[in-house]
This record gives structure tokens, sequence and C-alpha cells, in this order.
């Protein structure tokens, strides 16, 4: 039997009309640097959204599927972007202006972008590209910025004012009735290694995320609440907030390019923000300028931090400070909410800063099992490490395949039975909180067993003498893998490999202590200052590194 109710589909188009009318006097609000911000309803966001999509069809011919890249900062602009282009059926295509510059070609050039809209001050990016983007036909620029650089830009390339080409449009629309499994907006991996992978969400697995994202055991805010998103629109739909945001009329504070600790703790004081989302670096800095200059920022309750581990004493910090730190996990492939950290019913006061520093709950949404290293499916139990894996309506199921290629499915990255595979390897407790030990590839597979490298850096990390300090695994002719210990000493720091060895002893099992040490001058970092396992892997390798072997020495 078939069910009675209407088959309404769940688009973008939907959240837009919702938002701009019931929501209408929301507000979203950018931050200029100097004076007074914009401020912008979202009935008015509304209007702009439909002017954007004429300027599209009528003027730039923009038509069916074709993609519509950005290259731009949180702004208005941006928002009427994210509802104009899936809304006219176009695809929504937002690019990484931190990818180094080949990779950027590589994207814009694999999704085909016919369109590209720019903030003006990103120009000195997107310029000396230009000759090497041969789908772009249409360049449009958005706020201060310098034009003549585009002089060069070529024939092929024709150049527009976004408030010229918006001016006098209608401010209605007739949108399209669109199928909510088609493509609303598209966005790559950063991956390290290999090229970008592109992520396309459909505009149901949006509108079921931005539900998610609103849920009360998620983000939880309302149209009473302001939220200052820091985590950027390029970067996986900047966790869904536009389009929930859109459902709730919360309203939405956008730092543009004042992404650096004092404009941020400014427009805090300012603006007096309830919420924020950001990457723990954003935090760590924020806090290190709060403790230079204090500031007023008592309107912020609560903030949600994911993209990397958040360290306890930046959670302890903030505590201190009234803000409520809340822990996500999350990917592009996840769009992204995977799990969040809310603390379950019924525990004592003491147990929460433990349910509060795992990666969280699943919600819902996202089914998840744990995957162990012969391949077998792992119990529940708060101990038992494995690769986790996800399947869900919003969690990736292929990679686009580009204009000419089929959508692929690498094995590494999904199962046979279509789930992903989120490389990240963690144990889940019985009542459902991720907890994350490694990356699969940074993981230790010391003779069938897994060894964590992020636990054995964090003890290590507490050691008075030491700064930093990065374990890689390096093969081992007797049990697969062994772990070895890079250690970056505190300035004037004495600690020899016997004393840290011991200092180990002390805080994990004998087997997992590494035999090999060296005491290297810094960890090497990735462009977004996460450890570049892979350089100190190499290094070894290449015998570059002055390596101690503990049990050579007996
Ligand atoms: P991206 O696709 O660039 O957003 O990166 C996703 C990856 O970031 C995940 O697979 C994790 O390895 C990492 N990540 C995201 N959130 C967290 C978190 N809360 N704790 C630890 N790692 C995280």
């Amino acid at each position: 039997m078939l069910s009675t109710m209407q088959d309404v589909p769940l688009t973008v188009t939907r959240l837009l009309r919702h938002g701009s009318t019931i929501h209408g006097t929301s507000q979203v609000t950018t931050w200029t640097g100097e004076g007074e911000p914009q401020r912008r309803s979202y009935a008015e966001i509304g209007s702009r959204a439909a002017q954007l999509a004429h300027a599209l069809r009528d003027d730039l011919g923009v038509d069916g599927d074709q993609r519509v890249a950005t290259l731009m900062w949180n702004n208005a602009e941006h928002v009427e972007a994210y509802f104009a282009i899936p809304a006219m059926g176009a695809v929504l295509h937002t690019l990484n202006l931190r990818l180094p510059p080949e990779q950027l070609a590589w994207v814009v050039n694999h999704a085909a972008d016919r369109v590209v809209l720019v903030n003006g001050s990103l120009l000195p990016l997107l310029a000396p590209l230009l000759p090497h983007l041969a789908p772009v036909e249409h360049v449009i620029v958005s706020g201060p910025g310098d034009r003549s650089l585009l002089a060069g830009a070529g024939a092929s390339v024709q150049v527009h004012e976004y408030e010229e080409l918006l001016a006098g449009k209608p401010e209605s629309y007739d949108w399209p009735e669109l199928d909510e499994r088609q493509a609303a907006a598209m966005c790559y991996t950063s991956g390290t290694t290999g090229d970008p992978k592109g992520v396309v969400y459909s505009h149901r697995s949006i509108y079921l995320h931005a539900m998610q994202v609103n849920m009360a055991q998620s983000m939880g805010l309302t149209d009473h609440d302001t939220s200052l998103v820091v985590v950027p629109q390029f970067h996986v739909n900047a966790w869904g907030l536009p389009h929930a945001v859109f459902m709730t009329g919360v309203n939405m504070l956008m730092p543009d390019r004042f992404l650096q600790p004092a404009p941020l703790a400014e427009m805090i004081e300012s603006e007096r923000p309830s919420h924020a989302a950001a990457v723990p670096t954003i935090w760590q800095g924020l806090l290190a300028e709060l403790t230079a200059k204090p500031r007023d920022i008592s309107s912020m309750k609560q903030v949600t931090i994911g993209g990397s581990a958040c360290p306890p004493a930046l959670m302890e910090a903030y505590d201190k400070l009234g803000v409520q730190v809340c822990h996500a996990w999350g990917m592009t492939e996840t769009s992204p909410l995977g799990t969040i950290a809310r603390v379950p019913a019924g525990v004592g006061a003491d147990e929460e800063m433990g349910y509060r520093l795992t990666q969280g709950r699943f919600p819902a949404g996202v089914e998840a099992r744990l995957v162990g290293p012969g391949g077998e499916h792992l119990p529940w139990d708060g101990e038992s490490a494995g690769e986790l894996e996800v399947r869900g309506p919003w969690i990736a199921g292929a990679y686009y395949g580009g204009a000419a290629g089929e959508d692929f499915r690498p094995a590494d990255k999904f199962s046979e039975d279509g789930w992903l595979k989120t490389g990240d390897v963690g144990v889940i407790t019985a009542n459902g909180y991720l907890t994350l030990t490694d990356r699969a590839k940074d993981v230790i597979k010391s003779g069938g067993e897994w060894i964590s490298s992020v636990s054995l850096e964090n003890e290590l990390m507490a050691h008075p003498e030491v700064a930093e300090a990065a374990v890689v695994a390096v093969p081992d002719d007797k049990w697969g893998e062994r772990p070895l210990a890079t250690v970056v000493l505190k300035e004037g720091a004495s600690a020899d490999y016997d004393a840290l060895r011991s200092f180990l002893a002390e805080r994990v099992a004998k087997w997992q202590l590494p035999e090999r040490w060296a005491i290297i001058p810094a960890v090497p970092k990735t462009s977004v200052g996460k450890f570049d396992k892979k350089v100190i892997r190499r290094q070894y390798a290449d015998g570059e590194l002055d390596v101690t072997n503990l049990s050579d020495q007996g």
C-alpha cells in the first residue's frame, strides 16, 4: 500500500520562500571593517535572489543544471547566491579560496563552471587563473576590489558588476518546481593527496540536513538568536547554517574577510551574537586576543566547534568566560553534521565534561558502524577501535565524475554495500557517543592491534619539557608497523629519550611504547595547520631523521 500523503519535493526553493516571507524581518549583517555594517533583511535577500536569478538566466543565459561558482567570503551577497542558483535549477559550486591556485583551477575545470561570482578582494587570486579556466564565460564582481586586475581577462570572458546586473530586475521569479534529488550545490574536498573530489548535494539532502541543524539536540537556535557564522560558506555550506536559518529566522552575522581575532572580538562586542560556529584555531586565536585585551562577549552563550578535535583546555577556558562550547564532527562528504556532543539526560555534573569532549552522538539521520583491522564489525563498547563508516540521507554515496566521466566510488572511500568510509578511527559507546582516536592513515597497525598516534601524542605533549610531538607508523619486520615518536622540545629543555619513555610508560600500555625516537626542530604542518605526517614518514624513509632505537640499546 502506498501512503496517502502529498509528495512535495524538499527543495532549497521552499527554504527561500519560507525564510524571506515568514522570517522576512530577520537579518544578515555583514561586517565591513569600518563604519556601519551592511544590514539586509531576509525579505530583501529573497527579492535580490530573484533579481540574481533573472540576471543569470536573462542576461548570462544560465540554463539547466549549469554550474555557477562563487569565490566569496561570508556575506549577504553570498547568501543570495546560495538561494538563487539552486532555486533556479542551476548548481552552486562554492570555491575554496584557500586551495592552492593549481587545485582551484583544476576544480573549476572539472566542475565546468560557466560563471564565477567573485568578491573584489579576491580578484588577485582569480585574475591570474582566468586564462586557465576554459569553461568560464562570465565573471561577476561584487564588493570592493581592483577591477583593473581583470583587464587581461581576454575576449572569451565577459566581466559584470553584481549590483549593475541586479539593478531594475523584477523582485520575484517564477521558480521552477524541481526534483528534490537533483543537484543543488557542490563542494570539493581539500584532500592532501590526489586530486580534490567533488561532493554534490541534492535539494533533499540540504533540506533534511538543515532540519537536523535546527533540532534542539543539535544547534537548536531560534529567531531570538544571532549566529556569528565564521565557518566559511565555501567549506561544506558553512555547516548548513545559511539553509537552517532560513527555516527558523535565526539572524546571521557575517565576518566577510575580517577573520582575524581582533575584528572578530570587535564584532562580538558590538553586534552581540548569541551563537557562533568555527574551527578550534579560530577559538584559540580569539581566546589569546580576549586575554590580551578583554571585551564584553557576554551575549555569546553557545559556540559550535568542529573540523578538528577541540582541546579540553580550550573548552575549559571558554566555560570560564561563560561560553558553552559544543563539539561536533563532520566532513565535506557528510554535509557536514555527523555527530554533536550534547550531554545526555541523567548524568551528574562530574560526568558532563567527559561527554562534551567526545565528538558527540549520532542523530537519527546518520547510521554508523565501526570496522576493525580485519574488516569485522566491532561492538559499541567504548573500547573497540575501528574505522567509522556512516550512511544516511545527507551522506555522499559517490564523487562527481566530471562532465565526461561517471560518478565514482573508490574502494577506500565507499564499502561494497554503499557506506561512506570516513577515514576516521574511533570508539563508540553503547549510547552512541563517538570518540575519534586517529585518522585511518595515521593509526599504527602493530601485530594486528591498533595503536592511536593521537593518544601517544597527547600523553607526550603533557610532559613539561615537550612543546609538540607527532607519532607516525614506520615499517617493522616483526610487527608490521611500530610507532616512531618525533618530539619538539621546549626551549632550553633537556629531556632524554629514556625519561620520555618512562613518562609514557606510566600512561600507556607497555606494548604501545615507541622504540624509535627523534628530536626534531618543528612538526611539519599542512596549509590548514594540521600535522603533516606524510612529510615525517617520508623523512624517515629517506633517512633524514636522526633516529635513536631504544630496543637496539637493550
Ligand atoms: P573536511 O572534509 O575538510 O571537513 O575534513 C573532515 C575531517 O576533519 C574528518 O574526517 C576528521 O578527520 C576531521 N574532523 C572534523 N571534525 C572533527 C572533530 N570534531 N574532531 C576531530 N576531527 C574532526
